[in-house]
């Protein structure tokens, strides 16, 4: 907090397609999709008047025992475009609401159904799912969520896969994780709810990207095991991946899914957390077996925000924007491959059009700089005076443009990102060593 208010931070004023404008004037790409929302762009005609639309009819109604019109016709195309068997959406209005929801959701059922002994869940290390208890409780990076360690319930950690960080290949990788889910799930399997993951890229903890084939072995483990599966795509669903949902490219089909980020387009906050059948119909029962899901949020389903969904989804149809992913998300890979070369660049890692870089001190060893030194917080504001908002996590550069960014100003971004590394980099290095 003392390193933000000493810093002069930048304003932003406006916006205008995939472009931020500050206080100052200055322009810059919206290199992180407003922190890995924006889909579409910013001041999207279609969005804007579709709000501008439902202004007109009713901005916010409860969804506490009563119905709305935008919310059930967003509920369906919720229902339409996500995984087979996921037929029931539940609002809130923010990820860590959307886990929080999951979590409870699959806790009660166990209850409702009668084993009530299935009380825990598996995470795996590094995991983020929000910044409330209940999701801090399931995420398992030490640097946001050590201090909290007695407010959380105790989650089980596996170690995630990680193929930059595993001494071995990336099928060992995979398979070292799954073979320590396994034993977690031998030893407490009777006393677990569900196992919760972010489906093949672990956002926050540096866009881990999994090994291919992980999320269908983990699906098939939570069967085996009769638990639950809770996949988060706060941060991989609406194209990120370069799938509609990160589930698709494994064919997997979760018990319960978490919505959030992109769902509007990144215009207001919206989430959902969508289950099956059968799930629902176990919270079915006589007001006196008191099964009811006893979770809403006042703003639950926002009508606004609903109409906002609606809007980007129709975007996503008319502008055939999945169908342009493979293109972008390729202009990324061949920039990433000259990156990779580059001074103190120790890893490339992208799945679709999520993309990180992280420096280190060291390549061979791949040792890191130490944390107070703010390297990649440098490089960013290095990359900000060239014109691109960034935003690191540690010595992460994470690359994560809007979505249905055109080719010419991906183009930019990448050229940005590479000259910065390539000219700013040594000198931020230097500059530490000449402090030591
Ligand atoms: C951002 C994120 C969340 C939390 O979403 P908020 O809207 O910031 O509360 C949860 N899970 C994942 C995977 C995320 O990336």
């Amino acid at each position: 907090m003392s390193g933000w208010l000493g810093s002069e931070p930048a304003v932003i004023d406006s916006a205008e397609g995939f472009y931020l404008f500050d206080t100052q004037g200055r322009r810059y790409i919206d290199g992180v999709s407003s922190l890995w929302c924006n889909v579409h762009g910013h001041r999207v005609r279609e969005i804007d008047e579709a709000i501008c639309d439902q202004l007109g009819k009713v901005a916010h109604s409860t969804l506490l025992g009563l119905g709305q019109t935008r919310s059930i016709e967003l509920a369906e195309r919720l229902v339409e475009i996500t995984p087979e068997g996921l037929g029931k959406v539940f609002y809130s209005d923010n990820g860590s609401t959307s886990v929080e929801i999951a979590v409870k959701m699959a806790y009660q059922y166990f209850q409702n159904i009668g084993e009530g002994g299935r009380t825990r869940f598996v995470a795996l290390s590094n995991a983020y799912h929000g910044d409330t208890v209940g999701s801090v409780s399931v995420g398992g990076m030490k640097i946001f969520h050590g201090i909290f360690k007695y407010l959380l319930f105790k989650t089980l950690f596996v170690p995630e896969p990680h193929p930059y960080r595993f001494d071995g290949g990336a099928a060992q990788c995979a398979e070292y994780s799954l073979s320590k889910m396994r034993d977690m799930l031998d030893e407490f399997g009777g006393e677990v709810a569900a196992v919760i993951v972010e489906p093949l890229v672990q956002g926050a903890a540096g866009i881990i990207v999994h090994p291919a084939g992980f999320l269908r072995d983990v699906r098939a483990l939570t069967r085996e095991y009769g638990v639950l599966l809770i996949v988060d795509e706060v941060a991989t669903g609406f194209g990120r991946t370069s799938k509609m949902f990160a589930c698709e490219h494994e064919e997997v089909g979760p018990d319960i899914m978490c919505l959030a980020k992109g769902i509007t387009g990144g215009y207001l906050p919206l989430a959902a957390t969508l289950t099956t059948r059968d799930i629902f119909d176990a919270f079915l029962g006589t007001a006196a077996e008191h099964k009811t899901f006893y979770h809403g949020h006042t703003y639950t389903g926002n009508a606004l925000g609903c109409a906002a969904a609606i809007a980007s989804l129709r975007l996503f149809e008319e502008n055939r924007v999945i169908e342009s992913l493979p293109e972008k998300a390729g202009l990324i890979r061949e920039s990433f491959g000259e990156i990779a070369g580059l001074p103190f660049v120790g890893d490339v890692r992208q799945c679709g059009m999520m993309g990180a870089i992280e420096i280190v001190m060291d390549k061979a060893t791949k040792e890191s700089f130490a944390y107070e030194e703010a390297v990649g917080a440098k490089l960013c504001s290095a990359m900000r005076k060239r014109g691109a908002m960034m935003r690191p996590l540690g010595d992460v550069i994470v690359v994560m443009p809007p979505v249905a960014v055109d080719t010419d100003t991906l183009r930019d971004l990448l050229k940005i990102v590479g000259d910065s590394i390539k000219e700013d980099l040594p000198k931020i290095v230097r500059s530490i060593k000449v402090q030591r």
